[in-house]
């Protein structure tokens, strides 16, 4: 993802946490534990460390998602949606992949992440440890979570989304962007499943060590609500809206649909470096397993089950 900005932080707003609340941590016992989704990015990243379209490690990087969700498989609740998309690089396949946990009641709440890394960046050894990596393995870990305690409420889809990253060398631009999440929104308002979407939450470059998720301006207000009662609920205030930015992501081919969005997303990433008008492990080799930590991805975790949660309770 990028800003589209160049980063305007709009608004820089703190909210203090209260200590109390920060010992809290309720949605945390028996959840997703943040541990387990850093070593799911360990292993991903270590079979699969370079995954831009094309590549033997995007190949490894499906695989890798594939052999995590073998029960589904079985039940036929894993999807495959496999296309072709003319980028400026030429013509590439793409995959989304999609697990299905049913739930009690009609309607899906979809919990994305694209899974690749950035094509431009492929002569360079960009690993995407929080941009793409983690995430992917957050899914992961709360795919594990909702095979172990299925959902009670609405269904929980998540959607490994392809070609989020820009193709051509011009940044996100028009059409070079959001490949993946762009064709699954048109397929699913064809076949009517967009109308069962209640919410899209997206995932994004949660588990750097000082993260703090930002107020995403694009987001649907009812849902930023849930997630600063999410905060709340879990005792992670703290971690969340120091900045409030909007961010062209996943989430906004479903917006333009009319689908509830929240994009969960720390889109400060190191210090800012005003050369490159970016933060400074953004897009670079810098963006490594060492700048993430187990809490930022217990925090990342806890706040999704528990907007799962939320969601179901509205
Ligand atoms: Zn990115």
């Amino acid at each position: 993802m990028r800003g589209r900005w160049g980063l305007q932080v709009v608004g820089c707003w703190l909210l203090v946490a209260g200590c109390a609340g920060a010992q809290k941590r309720a949605a945390a016992a028996g959840g997703v534990s943040g541990k387990e989704v850093l070593r799911l990015t360990q292993e991903y990243v270590d079979v699969a460390p370079k995954r831009y379209l094309g590549s033997p490690g995007h190949a490894a990087a499906e695989k890798f998602i594939r052999d995590h969700f073998q029960p589904e498989i079985a039940k036929g609740n894993f999807v495959t949606d496999s296309f072709y998309a003319k980028t400026p690089a030429g013509q590439f396949g793409m995959d989304n992949l999609i697990v299905k946990f049913p739930g009690k009641k009609d309607g899906i709440i979809v919990l994305a992440s694209h899974y690749e890394t950035n094509y431009p960046l492929k002569d360079i050894h960009f690993i995407g440890a929080n941009d793409g990596a983690c995430t992917t393995a957050l899914l992961i870990a709360l795919g594990q979570y909702y095979r172990e305690h299925p959902p009670q409420g609405y269904s929980v889809w998540l959607l490994f989304d392809d070609g989020e990253e820009a193709v051509g060398n011009n940044g996100m631009v028009g059409s070079d962007q959001l490949y993946g999440v762009r064709h699954i929104a048109a397929k699913w308002s064809g076949d009517g499943t967009l109308a069962h979407v209640k919410a899209l939450i997206v995932a994004d470059m949660l588990g750097w060590k000082e993260m703090n998720i930002d107020h995403e301006d694009y987001s649907t207000a009812w849902l930023l609500d849930l997630l600063a009662r999410a905060g709340k609920d879990t005792g992670h205030s703290s971690y969340l809206f120091r900045h409030a930015l909007p961010i062209d992501d996943d989430h906004l081919p479903f917006k333009e649909r009319g689908v509830p969005v929240l994009d969960v997303i720390a889109y400060e990433y190191g210090p800012y470096d005003s050369a490159r008008g970016d933060y400074a492990f953004h897009h670079t080799d810098k963006d490594t397993m060492d700048k993430l930590s187990a809490q930022s991805l217990q925090v990342s975790a806890d706040l999704f089950v528990d907007l799962v949660k939320l969601i179901d309770q509205r």
